[in-house]
């Protein structure tokens, strides 16, 4: 029994696209960047149980007693009216889960799946939880077999990551600019933290992917192709994943910028592939 909990946005018990195979993912919620592209965009913030929401809810699942907000599942058309008008781009959908609670999930998805990726906001801004979980996870017999992956922003520390190590088959980060000062742009952060972090694991085996998002007029990949590339080169023989940003869901600024292109990432998948860089996984999909 393990009564470590987490504040989870959402569960998605088979998806196709966070990590190989089909897998049961697991949004925690909280993040510690604010990157301007965020598709979870109310996935960042922490619900301070303002009760702007619950006065706006159209089908009345949300109520507010007691200077708090409860959300009543049954009642929930998913609507996303809430999560459109939350101050602190939070969620009042969010669960405090244990890890039993989430164990149980997986059992009923295990037959079915190949492994569990926990996601965001930032996952390992919950780190206590995770290990907890993947430790559980390897230890159970029936379940073991699962690959427990992290889709990570990479701001986690090295001392993180080494309590991570032991229990997590791989970890899946973006590098959002090349350039402190674009990173800062994008993201509210620089990016030194998370250069280290991927050159760390990579290091260790543990980096499962790396991904580059192409936004066009914003990102700086193709103007740092040397230094990049030769970033990219010393991780070894590590997938890359070129993203296209599209615009559909997110807040703010970005709305206004226009969504990627092939003839966006073509060019800086080309200039890649010049410079060795041959692992490279295009998008699947542009909308
Ligand atoms: S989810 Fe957002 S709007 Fe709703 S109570 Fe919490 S902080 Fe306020
Ligand atoms: S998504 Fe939010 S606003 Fe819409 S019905 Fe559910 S609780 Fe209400």
């Amino acid at each position: 029994m393990s009564s470590r909990c987490a504040l989870v946005s959402k569960i998605i018990p088979f998806s196709c696209v966070d990590g190989p195979g089909s897998r049961l993912t697991l949004f925690l919620q909280g993040c510690n960047l604010r990157c301007k592209n965020c598709h979870n965009p109310w996935t960042m913030g922490r619900c301070n149980d303002c009760g702007v929401c619950a006065v706006h809810c159209p089908h009345d699942a949300l109520a507010f007693r007691d200077g708090r907000v409860f959300w009543q599942e049954a009642d929930c058309q998913l609507c996303d009216t809430c999560l459109k008008m939350c101050p602190q781009q939070a969620t009042p959908m969010a669960q405090t889960l244990s890890v039993d609670d989430v164990l149980k999930q997986i059992s009923r998805a295990a037959p079915f799946i190949e492994g569990i990726t926990v996601s965001g906001g930032e996952a390992t801004t919950q780190l206590p939880f995770i290990c907890e979980l993947f430790t559980t996870l390897k230890t159970t017999p029936a379940l073991r077999h699962l690959s427990c992956l992290v889709d990570s922003n990479g701001e986690l520390g090295i001392q993180g990551w080494e309590k991570l190590k032991p229990v997590c088959d791989g970890v899946m980060v973006d590098l959002k600019a090349w350039h402190e000062r674009t990173h800062l742009t994008l993201t509210g952060r620089g990016n030194g933290r998370i250069k280290h972090s991927i050159r760390w694991l990579a290091e260790h085996n543990l980096l499962a992917e790396l991904r580059l998002l192409v936004i066009p007029e914003q990102t700086d990949y193709l103007q740092a192709i040397e230094p990049l590339s030769e970033f990219i080169r010393a991780l070894g023989d590590v997938p890359l994943r070129l993203n296209a940003f599209q615009r559909h869901g997110v807040y703010g600024e970005a709305k206004e910028w226009r969504s990627a292109r092939p003839e966006d990432v073509e060019p800086l998948a080309a200039a890649l592939q010049n410079r060795g860089i041959t692992n490279i996984i295009l998008p699947a999909l542009y909308l």
